[in-house]
C-alpha cells in the first residue's frame, strides 16, 4: 500500500512540475510580446524629504497590464524576466520611460527632480551597460543627475567585486546611487565603504517593528551607518504617523510609503509636483 502511494505521489509530483514549467513558458512567451504591445506601465512613487516635506524625487515601479489577467505586479514576473534574460529589454525601456518622464517633468519647470529605476544584477553586469547609458541619457537629454539607479543590497553583495567596478563606472557618469532593500541581505562593510553609492534605503520590514514595539535597533543603526559612510538614507514603505515620527526623531533624510503616496501614473505625479504637496508638519 505505501509502495502504491508513494508511487501515485511521484506522479502527483512530477505533473504539478510539468503544469510549473508549462506555466513558466508561457509567461515567458507573453512577457517577450508585453513591451511590444505597449502592456508595461510604470508607476511613480514620491519620495519626500523629511526637513522640508518637499516632493524631491519619485521611485519607477513597473506594473504589467495584461489583456487577460489584468495588472500584474513585479514580483510575478521579474524573477521570471531575470532568469531568462528579458530583464534587459524590460530595463532598458523602463529606463527610457524614466528619461520620458524626466523631460515631461522639465517641461512643466519642474527641475532638480530625480527618478530612479530598480536595476537587476543581470543589467548591471552587461559590458556595455554604462556607455549605453550614457547614449539613452545624452539622446534623451537628461541630465545624469537626475537619474537614479537601484540595486539591492544581495544582488550587489552577491558577486561584490564585480558590482564594485561596475557602480563606478556609472558613478562617473553622474548617476545617483542607491542600495536598496538594506539589511535584508548579508553585507561584507568593508565593501560597503567602497561602494560609490548615495543612498542606503532600510528595508521596510524594519519599519513593521516601529508598529508592533514602537521602535526598531535595526533602523536606527543603519541611519547612523549611511551617515557615517556619508550616504544619505531613505526609508521606504512607510504607513504611519509613529513610523514618520521615529524617522524624523532619528534623522533619516527622505521617506516613501503608503504614509503619503503609494505610485502614481505620471499624469497624477504632475499634478501633485504642480500643486506642491507637501508632507505634513
Ligand atoms: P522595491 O524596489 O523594494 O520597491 C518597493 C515596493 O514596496 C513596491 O512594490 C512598492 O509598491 C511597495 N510599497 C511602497 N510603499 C509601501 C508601503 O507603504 N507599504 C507596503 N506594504 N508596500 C509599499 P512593487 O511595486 O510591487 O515592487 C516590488 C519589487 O519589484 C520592487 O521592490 C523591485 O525590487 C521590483 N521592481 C519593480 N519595478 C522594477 C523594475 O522596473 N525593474 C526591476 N528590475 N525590478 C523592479
Ligand atoms: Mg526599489
Ligand atoms: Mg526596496
Ligand atoms: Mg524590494
Amino acid at each position: 500500500h505505501a509502495k502504491s502511494l508513494g508511487k501515485n505521489n511521484c506522479q502527483f509530483y512530477s505533473m504539478e512540475l510539468n503544469q510549473v514549467v508549462h506555466q513558466h513558458l508561457l509567461l515567458e512567451a507573453s512577457l517577450s510580446r508585453a513591451i511590444g504591445n505597449h502592456e508595461m506601465v510604470l508607476g511613480y512613487q514620491p519620495k519626500v524629504d523629511l526637513r522640508t516635506g518637499k516632493v524631491v524625487g519619485a521611485e519607477a515601479l513597473v506594473r504589467w497590464h495584461h489583456p487577460i489577467n489584468g495588472v500584474v505586479a513585479p514580483d510575478q514576473f521579474i524573477p521570471v524576466a531575470e532568469e531568462s534574460g528579458l530583464i534587459v529589454p524590460l530595463g532598458e525601456w523602463v529606463i527610457l520611460e524614466a528619461c520620458g518622464a524626466l523631460k515631461a517633468l522639465e517641461a512643466l519647470g519642474i527641475e532638480d527632480f530625480v527618478i530612479s529605476v530598480n536595476l537587476s544584477a543581470r543589467q548591471l553586469r552587461q559590458r556595455q551597460f554604462a556607455s549605453q547609458l550614457a547614449r539613452t541619457l545624452a539622446h534623451a537629454g537628461v541630465n545624469p543627475r537626475n537619474l537614479e539607479l537601484e540595486v539591492t543590497e544581495s544582488q550587489l553583495m552577491d558577486h561584490p567585486e564585480e558590482a564594485m567596478e561596475a557602480l563606478a563606472e556609472l558613478k562617473a557618469l553622474g548617476v545617483r546611487l542607491s542600495i536598496d532593500d538594506f539589511g535584508t541581505g548579508y553585507s561584507s562593510l568593508s565593501y560597503l565603504q567602497k561602494f560609490p553609492v548615495d543612498f542606503i534605503k532600510i528595508d521596510r520590514s524594519f519599519l513593521g517593528d516601529v508598529a508592533e514595539h514602537g521602535h526598531t535597533v535595526i533602523a536606527r543603526a543603519i541611519i547612523a551607518l549611511g551617515h557615517n559612510l556619508q550616504m544619505k538614507v531613505i526609508a521606504e514603505g512607510v504607513e504611519t504617523r509613529e513610523q514618520l515620527a521615529f524617522l524624523r526623531e532619528h534623522d533619516c533624510d527622505q521617506m516613501q510609503g503608503y504614509y503619503f503616496s503609494p505610485a502614481l501614473s505620471q499624469a497624477s505625479l504632475e499634478e501633485l509636483l504642480c500643486r506642491d504637496a507637501r508632507l505634513p508638519g
